[in-house]
């Protein structure tokens, strides 16, 4: 008995820590049953399988969703110029609308009330309970953030402070007054409200009450993190969400190693070229089908976003599959040799090392085959320069799974001032 009531404090319902097979079972049901209702009520959501020749009963499983193509944020748009104001993917009567959010393009979006229990889903792993005063500094305007964050924070018992974004110093005078102890906005907001104080001589650990910190919209770099968990006690938590199919994706639990999926979408990690689902470990692009949308019938959602997942299990007990956290957009990698090379990654690998101040890598095609070379200048000319290669192919393996040709070691300044760290140099003819 005392058992249940922990773990039900724990996880916001049984579906988290469902056994992995069961979790495909009821996905691939209620993806089934999606696609029949999306086939049925919305017209574009139709022209897609008729188009692909797809019959709506043959997308009963994860991987038969490869037969359809995938519909970006631009074909939205279009679309719902061509058949305003929802570009045929409503899949109920307009008067069944109860909010409708824009979105820049302008994409308008009518609210699901299933949106608002994605996100409570989120703050509650992120440990958002009754007796909390958050302070809610998302806009309430236009985009769907502010109010559904609010929402979702009321279902988790949270008492909400409706502050929106800017006006630092109301803000931090609010957080103050009313004993703020949870923040729900962006990273450099949280930064920039810190900053503040601490130029108007307040000492933000000792004046304030803030305890967590919950992100979403913007990177938290790992620096940033230790920042603000190490210097300031902040607890902070990531949720990664995407507005047009339907808003939260993944979130992180008390663990911080990676985000977990939410049951109610079925995620795939595509290959941008071919659309074709790649392996756990892979690098791709995040594709999203809404699984319990019952007013909206988008179907594989690209969302240009760059990542790969892990079926390992996570010792917070909740069984889904993890994304790895955000590694960039469709436009800032390279493939070589098969494999993603992702800017953020290369990063990684190169500048963790500390001994290497610039660095361009550059792709060429030689005899048919990709070729990598990396120009690194040095910090230091006197270090040791072969096992510095050796150290820096290493790493760069074990993170970007690809080898590194040819290593040339520069001295400071050699690069130009402005040059492109990833460059691509092959023809194909
Ligand atoms: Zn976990």
């Amino acid at each position: 008995m005392a058992l249940k009531a922990v773990r039900k404090d724990v996880y916001f319902d049984d579906i988290e820590t469902r056994p992995v097979n069961s979790r495909r079972l009821y996905q691939e049901g209620k993806l089934c049953h999606a696609i029949k209702h999306a086939y049925k009520h919305a017209p574009s959501a139709r022209e897609i399988l008729d188009k692909a020749r797809v019959k709506p009963s043959h997308i009963c499983s994860i991987k038969n969703l490869e037969k359809l193509p995938i519909t970006r944020k631009t074909d939205l748009i279009e679309l719902q110029k061509s058949k305003p104001p929802y570009g045929g993917f409503l899949t109920i009567k307009p008067e069944k609308v109860e909010r409708v959010f824009i979105s820049p393009g302008p994409i308008y979006e009518p609210l699901h009330s299933s949106k608002i229990k994605w996100f409570a889903q989120a703050f509650w792993a992120a440990g958002f309970r009754r007796g909390d005063i958050v302070l809610n500094t998302f806009t309430y305007h236009l985009s769907p953030a502010g109010m559904l964050f609010h929402e979702a924070l009321k279902q988790c018992g949270a008492t909400v402070v409706v502050t929106g974004t800017g006006n630092t110093e109301i803000q931090l005078q609010t957080m103050r007054d009313l004993k703020v102890n949870g923040f729900v906005g962006t990273p450099s907001f949280l930064m920039a409200l810190i900053k503040k104080a601490e130029e108007m001589g307040l000492n933000f650990r000792n004046d304030f009450a803030l305890e967590r910190a919950w992100f979403t919209g913007e990177m938290l770099s790992p620096s940033l993190r230790k920042t603000l968990e190490e210097d300031y006690g902040i607890d902070t938590r990531q949720t990664y969400g995407v507005t047009e199919p339907g808003g939260a994706i993944a979130y992180e639990c008390a663990q911080k190693s990676g985000l977990h999926l939410m049951d109610d979408y079925v995620l795939e990690i595509v290959d941008p070229v071919t659309s074709k689902q790649l392996k756990p470990g892979e690098v791709g692009e995040i594709v999203v089908t809404p699984i319990n949308n019952k007013a909206w019938g988008l179907i594989r959602f690209g969302t240009g976003d760059l990542s790969s997942y892990t079926t390992e299990k996570c010792s917070c007990g909740r069984t889904s599959y993890r994304l790895t956290g955000i590694l960039g957009r469709t436009g800032d990698t390279v493939k070589v040799r098969g494999m993603f090379v992702v800017a953020r990654q290369v990063d990684e690998a190169i500048m963790n090392l500390d001994t290497i101040s610039r660095y361009q890598l550059i792709v060429n095609r030689i005899e048919q085959r990709d070729e990598l070379t990396l120009k690194a200048e040095l910090k230091e000319a006197t270090i040791d320069q072969s096992k510095l290669a050796n150290d820096l192919n290493e790493k760069f393996q074990s993170v970007c799974r690809v080898k590194i040709d040819k290593i040339e070691f520069l001295k400071s300044g050699t690069l130009p001032e402005k040059y492109q760290k990833i460059l691509d140099e092959r023809e194909w003819e």
